[in-house]
């Protein structure tokens, strides 16, 4: 290990709104020692993720707050330099909740070591990892898919939405996307085989384009984003449908009074509709089921992926601002490189 500096991001400030670059402070420091059964892992790839904005504010948010002025943690995929933990030793891939930074030092038990047998080791952070659990919760055991349903996600090229459908279409599902962009659009219908995409930003009536694309109505709703979105595909729903709501990125940035904090205004009960909220970490007794199907998938290449990559710590709070203007195509990563 050549260097002995640490560059690391901690919270600058807690954001009223759109959180900003000034929010977020990158320090050097020096490279942490571990003590007895720690680790010292060098950051192959950090994930940002939108429930890191829930971690700026003091409260309301299912994960605890970052505490201002100090670094902040987020999943990551690293190696092992220095380890005084039986389980591991160095050169060894693993995953775990470590920092913003370059190198962490944790707890060995909070480590799992990486199987890179079959995909890169990225992928323990989407479609192997969070985001494919939260995919298949959300639309097998939440949402409750059947063959023949027609299931719409929202975010649907982003990381969880992109295996959501995905996994709906396996089911047997007919799957239509809502997107941002045409270029997420085109690799929805193109490569990952959804029936339809949407781009909500150009349609001229997102309800219309929705009933265009869900002639039969929509059985599933794989609530991703909130707001006028949502209004849309609930003006479409059909009898005993079901809303799986995974988050609601479009609404993350609200502060209280907020008008767009309205809703779910569309939502009849002659539908019968049932709406469940849900937390993946909730459902850690179905994640070996889980990761087995979802391996299994990605081998058969039934599953696809996609990562956008930016390239040095330095990059990682503009990666995760860009995650509120949809720079992102599939999985955002941050990728930290080696010396
Ligand atoms: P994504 O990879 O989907 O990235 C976020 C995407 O959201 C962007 O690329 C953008 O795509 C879309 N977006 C951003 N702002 C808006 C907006 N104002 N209106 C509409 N779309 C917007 O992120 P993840 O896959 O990690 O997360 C997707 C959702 O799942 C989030 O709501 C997240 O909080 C939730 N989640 C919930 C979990 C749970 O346990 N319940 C676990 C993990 C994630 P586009 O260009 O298409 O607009």
């Amino acid at each position: 290990m050549g260097t002995t500096h640490n560059r690391q991001w901690r919270l600058a400030n807690r954001p009223t709104g759109e959180p900003t670059a000034d929010d977020f402070e990158l320090t050097v420091d020096p490279i942490p020692e571990p003590g007895p059964k720690e680790v010292l892992v060098r950051t192959d790839y950090l994930s940002v993720d939108p429930y890191m904005r829930g971690r700026m504010r003091e409260s309301d948010s299912y994960a605890d707050p970052w505490p201002v002025g100090e670094p902040m943690r987020g999943r990551a995929v690293g190696t092992v330099v220095e380890s005084n933990h039986g389980t591991f030793e160095a050169g060894d891939t693993v995953f775990g909740n470590l920092y913003w930074a370059e190198y962490a030092v944790v707890d060995g038990t909070e480590l799992e070591p990486v199987d890179t047998g079959i995909a890169p080791n990225s992928t323990a952070l989407h479609v192997l990892g969070m985001p494919g659990r939260t995919a298949y919760v959300g639309t097998v055991d939440v949402g409750r898919i059947e063959p023949g349903d027609t299931v719409v996600v929202s975010a649907a090229a982003g990381a969880v939405g992109s295996v959501a459908g995905q996994i709906a279409r396996i089911a047997g599902c007919r799957v239509v996307g809502i997107t941002g962009r045409d270029e997420k659009a085109d690799w929805l219908t193109d490569d990952l085989g959804f029936d339809a995409a949407i781009n909500y930003r150009t349609a001229d009536h997102l309800s219309a384009a929705v009933a265009d694309a869900c002639p039969r109505g929509v059985d599933c709703y794989f609530e991703n984003v909130g707001g006028e979105v949502s209004d849309a595909v609930m003006d479409r729903l059909v009898d005993h449908s079901r809303v799986a709501v995974c988050g609601k990125i479009a609404l993350y940035n609200a502060e209280a009074g907020d008008d767009r904090l309205r809703g779910p205004r569309r939502l009849h009960q002659r539908t019968r509709t049932r709406v469940e909220g849900f937390i993946v970490s909730d459902h850690a007794d179905r994640f070996d089921h889980i990761n087995a199907r979802l391996r299994r998938w990605v081998e058969d290449d039934r599953l696809r992926y996609r990562e956008t990559v930016t390239d040095g710590i330095e990059t990682a709070s503009d990666a995760f601002l860009g995650l509120f203007e949809g720079t992102n195509v599939g999985k955002q990563l941050v990728r930290i490189d080696g010396e």
